[in-house]
């Protein structure tokens, strides 16, 4: 897919880089057109993040001021009941992929996408998608579960 949009679209291969992590292709924004060091969207550049955050903490909390930190940190901790546990599962981390999508689209389209038209057109093409990639027998079996015998 991405071939083919370069192909209809041949400036955007400026915009082309492959994540340094897992090896895809995916096109970036125009600021970071060259750079070599970029993790992909679909979760390479979050878990990066997380582990350097983590390398951070780690290193922070292992000085002097740091474990002084720590310590008053864990005290307060011990004193202090914690928050009640939440009933509702936290909701799925689509927005960093919509994001993407949104840039992609915006550098395909030549203008600015806002995140709301990325969710109308996914809603629009999963409907679509639905309807068309169902085998007949699937369609069937669909019709029945709503309407049985
Ligand atoms: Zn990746």
């Amino acid at each position: 897919m991405l071939r083919s949009v370069l192909r209809i679209k041949p400036w955007l291969k400026k915009c082309l880089a492959r994540c340094r992590h897992c090896g895809i292709f995916f096109l970036t924004d125009p600021r970071n057109a060259g750079r070599r060091d970029l993790g992909c969207p679909f979760g390479c550049s979050r878990a990066h993040r997380q582990r350097q955050s983590t390398r951070r903490s780690v290193a922070y909390y292992q000085e002097p001021e740091g474990k002084v930190k720590k310590q008053a940190l864990n005290a307060r901790r011990r004193k202090t009941p914690g928050p009640p546990a939440s009933t509702n599962p936290a909701p799925p981390e689509l927005r960093p992929i919509l994001q993407y999508v949104c840039v992609m689209v915006g550098l395909i389209e030549g203008r600015a996408v806002a995140l709301w038209e990325v969710v109308v057109m996914l809603e629009r093409t999963a409907r679509q998608h639905r309807m068309v990639r169902t085998r007949r027998i699937d369609k069937s079996v669909a019709w029945l579960h709503g309407k049985p015998p």
